[in-house]
């Protein structure tokens, strides 16, 4: 049943042999959990070893059906290996959006959950799981368990951002939100520098979402400056004709892995000056697709960091101590002349329930930087300045992090360790991810 397959995760490092075990129906779900050691599976989106195990990896994208919907309280029920962008073609027309996005719609319902992703709209919304409803999930004794924020609630707050280590999530319930157009009225704004950026940030965060783009490669007076979306779902009269009809977008697709010096400190901070000063200030009405997922116009565009693959380093200061910390971050990157070219900061809002949620009140900065020594070394750096500032980083991009600094990050550890112990004793649920962070 199981077939060996070369897997990594979004970032393409580490890769790895692992037994893949792609099961279409529960009772076949329910054989595959007889395996010794297991963990579950969606698209693959999640950037480092998270859905990883040598021993065996159990697949959802087979079973990805929809259950109900119900227009009147908008909750969808669905099998979690249902993609996101499938769930938005259903949800759209009828005018529901999903009530969180990541970056990408190509991402299953089930890694959403137990990623607890949060979106450009987190200090306003929270994290994906604050609108889950229910979820059944495939422990490792077999048995199938319902939880919910009101049922089963701390099986329910370890599942959510339990990076599958609880078991396989099966269904979810989840309550969309009502929209009157596949649009949003978005306005961009230049900020100069990092306290212009957070300035804007603060006075954003009223807008449903709001994310930033930042130059790291900027220094003195220009260190951190930025592009920041903000932005709200448009109404029909803002849009006109057919509020729900999307021209589809042109897809380009990287067609071969680009060689790893592609992406340099020159050719970074050209892109990044070209993009600083051609964007577009003002308002404008962009189709959902554009605002919200740019980068899946350009299939696997993770080949561009070529075959040694890349890291993600995405962390979370609170709100505090983030004027200090951004500033030293930023400054550790420019004078290393570091190329990471998709950096992103963001608004947090407060924590969520998730025992192992990721966000905290504050803000995230996410830096993406090709897999080699020198940027290993540069992260060691970074690491230092999160934890010297209370900060810490996000499991789904992580592929490196050690197990002391996530110990001393996420202090309700012990709750949801506690907890895994009483549903898996021996640990069948297990990763590469959990392994190296003794979790
Ligand atoms: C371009 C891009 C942009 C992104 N933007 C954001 C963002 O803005 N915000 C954010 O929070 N994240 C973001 N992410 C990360 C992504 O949303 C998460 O990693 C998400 O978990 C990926 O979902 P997946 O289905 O691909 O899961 P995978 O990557 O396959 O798995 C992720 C984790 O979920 C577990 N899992 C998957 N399915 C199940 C299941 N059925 N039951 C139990 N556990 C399961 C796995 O064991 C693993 O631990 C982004 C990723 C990319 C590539």
């Amino acid at each position: 049943m199981a077939q060996k397959s070369l897997l990594s995760g979004w970032g393409r490092f580490p890769k790895v042999t692992c037994n893949l075990i792609r099961p279409r129906l529960e009772q076949d779900m329910r054989r595959a959990i007889e395996h010794p050691s297991l963990i579950p599976r969606g698209n693959g989106r999640s950037y480092g070893d998270a859905a990883l195990n040598p021993l065996g990896v159990l697949s959802s994208l087979q079973t990805d059906r929809l259950r109900s919907f119900d227009p009147e309280s908008g909750i969808l029920a669905c099998e979690a290996g249902l993609l996101l962008a499938d769930l938005i073609a259903f949800a759209l027309p009828r005018g529901f959006f999903p009530p969180v996005v990541p970056g990408t719609k190509f991402v299953t319902v089930g890694g959403m959950i137990a990623a607890d992703i949060h979106g450009k709209n987190h200090h306003g919304a929270g994290t994906f799981c604050r609108h889950v409803v229910s979820l059944t999930l495939l422990t490792a004794d077999g048995t199938i368990q319902r939880c919910g924020p009101d049922e089963n609630a701390a099986l329910f707050q370890a599942t959510c951002g339990g990076m599958g280590l609880t078991g396989m999530i099966l269904d979810a319930a989840i309550r969309l939100v009502p929209v009157e157009t596949a649009y949003l009225r978005q306005e961009t704004l230049r900020a100069t520098s990092l306290d212009d950026a957070m300035a804007l940030c603060e006075a954003s965060s009223g807008w449903r979402y709001g994310v930033a783009w930042i130059d790291c490669l900027a220094r003195g007076r220009r260190l951190g400056r930025s592009i920041i979306y903000r932005a709200e779902h448009a109404t029909k009269s803002e849009v006109g004709g057919d509020p729900f009809g999307v021209p589809p977008r042109p897809v380009r697709r990287i067609p071969i892995d680009f060689p790893a010096w592609t992406l340099n400190r020159w050719s970074v901070s050209s892109f990044n000056a070209l993009y600083y000063a051609r964007a577009r200030v003002g308002t404008s009405i962009v189709d959902y697709d554009r605002y919200f997922f740019p980068l899946d116009a350009l299939l696997g565009w993770n080949r561009l960091y070529g075959r040694p693959g890349f890291v993600q380093y995405q962390c979370v200061i609170p709100r505090a101590e983030s004027p200090a910390a951004l500033r030293r971050l930023l400054e550790r990157l420019s004078s290393a002349g570091s190329s990471s070219f998709l950096s992103v900061l963001k608004l947090c809002g407060p924590q969520a329930a998730g025992l192992l949620s990721f966000p905290l009140e504050g803000y995230t900065l996410a830096l993406d930087f090709p897999a080699n020594t020198a940027n290993f070394n540069l992260m060691l750096e970074l690491d230092r300045i999160v934890l010297e500032h209370g900060g810490r980083l996000y499991l789904a991009k992580d592929s490196r992090m050690s197990a002391t600094m996530f110990r001393q990050t996420y202090p309700r550890l012990a709750s949801f360790q506690a907890i895994r112990h009483q549903i898996d004793p021996t640990r069948k649920f297990s990763s590469l991810l959990s392994e190296r962070l003794d979790l």
